[in-house]
């Protein structure tokens, strides 16, 4: 019996009736003979909710005990949700990360899934249950409670596929599809049939907050077809998947807007070997992800300006990790921005085709806006503007690469 993994992100169980809506879409998968696991998000916006609660109480609350909070939202609707299908006739059991055994590190807010004990959701499904796991958490070697990073349950949904060999794993979100880039922002942004897993991870990192971009790096590894869908109708959304023959004819696939980017700047260090080993020495020992590296050397090699971006979030305390190596290093001054957003172009077709980045930054000088740092990969080119330019640029550059038309059949 092939079993399937339903995945229903907060608004598409936002209420009573929604939880119904999609307790009805797992009774009909499993009426057709599936084995059925659901993985649930907190309904609508209880997991902001819940932040917003712990910063009333304090500014810097403890990672622990934020886990400890967000994890209730999805306690909250897997009981829900298992109710729902109990009233439909159906038997079901809701279970947390802990109880499937959803083994993670101890990084709190952000923890990485290292194992699940797929034995216990088998042996209830073979009991002809349908199986309601909590989306986002997991449990730590000591039992403490972690959370996988906001927009989470994505990566169980497919971690969860993975483990048990899952035919497909099913997305309901509130938009039918990834679009070539979030539609609330361009409405001309069009709907994707079929989309990598390579461009998804790059859109997913780079913004696009349709997917948990974990998610799709298990995807990617286990090889799990995943559907990302509309919880409203029944409409085919988009497949991600390995790369199929032609994809790389499309040049620019998508492009995405990363707002709130911090930029530290150590303006003239000593350049002296291991600069820029103990700034990421002191990075890395504060669990924080740094996005760009820019490097100046001036007077004949002695001083470097030395900058990096980090998500908003962690400015302040990647602020006191340069200030820990400032002082080692003669810094002169160390300057913080916060008024910067990242706008992306990905496609692997790029791997092929010339003159895109010079495209982009025609765009943006038509524009008359400023880039304050270029960074590229194989199927993606960034750039930093200011924060106040980005939606404009990202409506330019989805004109300028035509995403709003289907791609040319070749
Ligand atoms: P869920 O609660 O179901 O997980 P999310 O809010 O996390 O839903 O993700 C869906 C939202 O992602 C959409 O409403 C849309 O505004 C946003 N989004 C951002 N980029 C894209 C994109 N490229 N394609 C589709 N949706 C996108
Ligand atoms: N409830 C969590 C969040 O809002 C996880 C998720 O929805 O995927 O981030
Ligand atoms: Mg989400």
């Amino acid at each position: 019996m092939s079993i399937v993994v339903q995945k229903f992100g907060g608004t598409s169980v936002a209420d009573a009736r929604k939880i119904h809506l999609a307790a009805r879409r797992a009774i009909r998968a499993k009426m057709e003979g599936n084995q059925v696991v659901l993985v649930v998000s907190a309904m609508g916006h209880t997991t902001d909710e819940l932040v917003r609660l712990a910063y009333e109480i304090t500014d810097r609350p403890s990672k622990r005990e934020l886990d400890m909070l967000l994890s209730t939202g999805e306690q909250v609707s897997i009981a829900l949700m298992a109710m729902a299908i109990q009233e439909g006739g159906y038997e079901a059991i809701s279970l947390t990360g802990a109880q499937i055994g959803m083994l993670t590190d101890s990084a709190f807010t952000r923890a990485r899934i290292r194992s699940i004990d797929a034995g216990r959701l088998h042996d209830q499904l073979r009991r002809g249950r349908i199986v309601i796991v909590a989306g986002f958490q997991g449990v730590d070697a000591d039992f403490n409670i972690t959370t996988l990073g906001r927009g989470g349950s994505d990566t169980t949904a497919v971690a969860l596929a993975a483990a048990l060999q899952a035919r497909m794993c099913e997305v309901y979100t509130d938009v039918d599809g990834v679009y070539t880039t979030d539609p609330r922002l361009v409405p001309q942004a069009r709907k994707i049939d079929t989309i990598s897993y390579d461009e998804m991870l790059e859109l997913a990192s780079l913004g696009a907050g349709v997917m948990h971009s974990r998610s799709i790096e298990f995807g990617k590894k286990f090889n799990v077809i995943i559907h990302v869908r509309s919880s409203l109708t029944d409409s085919p959304g988009t497949m991600i998947m390995s790369q199929p023959p032609g994809m790389e004819d499309v040049v620019v696939r998508g492009c995405t807007l990363k707002r709130d980017i911090g930029r530290i700047t150590l303006v003239n260090a000593a350049n002296r070997p291991g600069l820029v080993a103990r700034i990421f020495e002191e990075i890395a020992a504060r669990q924080l992800m740094v996005d760009d590296i820019i490097q100046n050397v001036a007077a004949g090699g002695d001083v470097v300006q030395l900058a990096f971006t980090v998500a908003g979030d962690d400015l302040r305390e990647a602020r006191l990790a340069a200030e820990a190596v400032g002082r080692q290093f003669d810094v002169a001054q160390i300057e913080v921005d916060d008024q910067l957003s990242r706008v992306s172009i990905v496609g692997v077709g790029m791997r092929s085709h010339a003159g895109v980045a010079a495209r982009l930054f025609s765009t943006l000088a038509a524009e008359n806006i400023r880039v304050h740092n270029v960074s590229t990969s194989e199927i993606v080119i960034s750039v930093l503007v200011g924060s106040a330019d980005g939606e404009r640029a990202l409506r330019a550059v989805h004109a300028a690469f035509e995403l709003d038309r289907e791609p040319a059949a070749t």
